[in-house]
């Protein structure tokens, strides 16, 4: 017998357990997805034993044939799906990927620019407790009092810092970045411009969201987020030119990474594929159509939206003069079986552990089957619920609801 169960039933019960929560909770966290039975298919595998330090046809070990084959696949079709002339597919993370591009183009102590954590930036773009904080002297822009990026306070802080680098994208913002401006205050003062795509690859890939990569010298992504495959992160990038690609190249490996996870490239490969289907177009669509609609019903029930609304698959519902914080949103939402993630608005008066505001998003609800007359019942239920965050009784009466629908659509069948 070679399964788990029977052989550690507490950890076949802990991923028993997880799969179960999977199905009878509804997932609004905005970084969330289902991988499909073909990407976790490919995570499974036999080639999970390989080591192959190196790149296709350039191995420092032999027997990589096959794997080859793969990590080849992984990268043509990365190239096809953002119409790009290079691709890197080895990085075990986006925040991987981010230390990549930052170690292969800087120096340690050159100035970036980056959009900061409470605004809706990542981590990765430079923030204090990061090593992309530490390592290098980064300075933050963020959002102006309508929740909009604040191209002018960009261009000021470019000319005034001097930034070796531009850092674009986003965990938290839900509209449209215009990335030919960020460009062109990047070349203003000489910097290089890099755009972590991670929250909407999968936008980008399906041509609802514009593409970042004619505007950016390098992006980066993760591969798990609206791109729906499996946990992980790219590289891609066009016209960049040799040298910066020869760069790339080096400091995934032997830079930063050892073996590649070959299983998890396999994934990958599968998971491009699938993004290169036509019904993959018609999913990012409708994960749009969905948030728009989610974000309609907050308004319409007095709920602010940071920005006043969606242009992609996520939204932040602003709780600031509220007395329900994002913690206790989060914690009763929980309780009715709706999973979402407290998140810092804004000028946020809150600690960033309590916060006042939260982030949802779309791109698993949709990859469920919901579409939107079923995203603004699940809306209103979220709100009869901050409305009345400790009464027991909306909660109940909220997660038989939410229980019923998520029997509706079931993600693995
Ligand atoms: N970049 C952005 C914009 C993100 O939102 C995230 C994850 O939340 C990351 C990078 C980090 O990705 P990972 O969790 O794979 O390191």
């Amino acid at each position: 017998d070679c399964t788990i169960a029977g052989y550690d039933d507490e950890l076949a019960k802990a991923i028993a357990d997880e799969g179960r929560r999977q199905e009878d909770h509804v997932e609004l966290i905005a970084s969330e997805n289902y991988a499909s039975p073909r990407v976790m298919e490919a995570q499974g595998s036999k080639l999970t034993n390989k080591y192959a330090e190196g790149y296709p046809g350039k191995r420092y070990y032999g027997g990589c044939e096959y794997v080859d084959v793969a990590e080849t696949l992984a990268i043509e079709r990365l190239k096809q799906l953002f119409d790009c002339d290079y691709a890197n597919v080895q990085p075990h993370s986006g925040s991987q990927a981010n230390q990549a591009v930052y170690l292969a183009l800087l120096q340690p102590g050159d100035t970036i620019l980056g959009m900061s954590l409470a605004h809706g930036g990542h981590l990765t773009h430079g923030a204090k407790v990061n090593i992309s904080g530490k390592l290098f002297n980064a300075v933050q822009y963020g959002v102006d009092g309508n929740g909009l990026i604040d191209y002018d306070e960009v261009q000021r802080l470019a000319t005034e810092h001097r930034p070796k680098m531009l850092v674009g994208g986003f965990s938290a913002y839900s509209q449209v970045v215009d990335w030919a401006r960020m460009r062109r205050i990047a070349d203003s003062v000489g910097a290089l411009f890099f755009v972590d795509m991670a929250h909407v690859a999968g936008l980008v890939a399906a041509g609802v969201y514009p593409s970042p990569l004619p505007h950016a010298h390098v992006v980066t992504s993760t591969t798990h987020k609206t791109l729906r495959g499996p946990r992980g992160g790219i590289i891609v990038a066009k016209g960049a030119g040799e040298e910066i690609e020869k760069k790339l190249q080096s400091i995934v490996f032997p830079g930063i990474q050892g073996g590649p996870l070959m299983h998890v490239i396999a994934a990958k490969a599968v998971a491009f594929k699938e993004a290169l289907e036509p019904a993959f177009t018609t999913y990012q669509t409708q994960v749009v159509k969905n948030a728009k609609a989610m974000a309609k019903t907050f308004i319409a029930r007095g709920y602010k939206i940071v920005s006043g609304g969606t242009e992609n698959h996520l939204m932040l519902v602003d709780l600031i003069g509220r007395e329900v914080t994002g913690k206790a949103a989060e914690e009763a939402l929980g309780k009715a079986h709706i999973t979402v993630n407290k998140n810092a608005v804004p000028n946020d008066p809150r600690k960033p552990f309590v916060t006042s505001g939260l982030r949802v998003g779309t791109p698993a609800v949709t990859t469920r089957g919901y579409r939107e007359a079923d995203v603004t019942e699940l809306a209103n239920w979220i709100c009869d619920v901050l409305d009345a965050p400790a009464d027991e009784a909306v909660i109940a009466r909220v997660r038989g609801n939410v229980t019923a629908q998520c029997q509706k659509f079931p993600v693995y069948g």
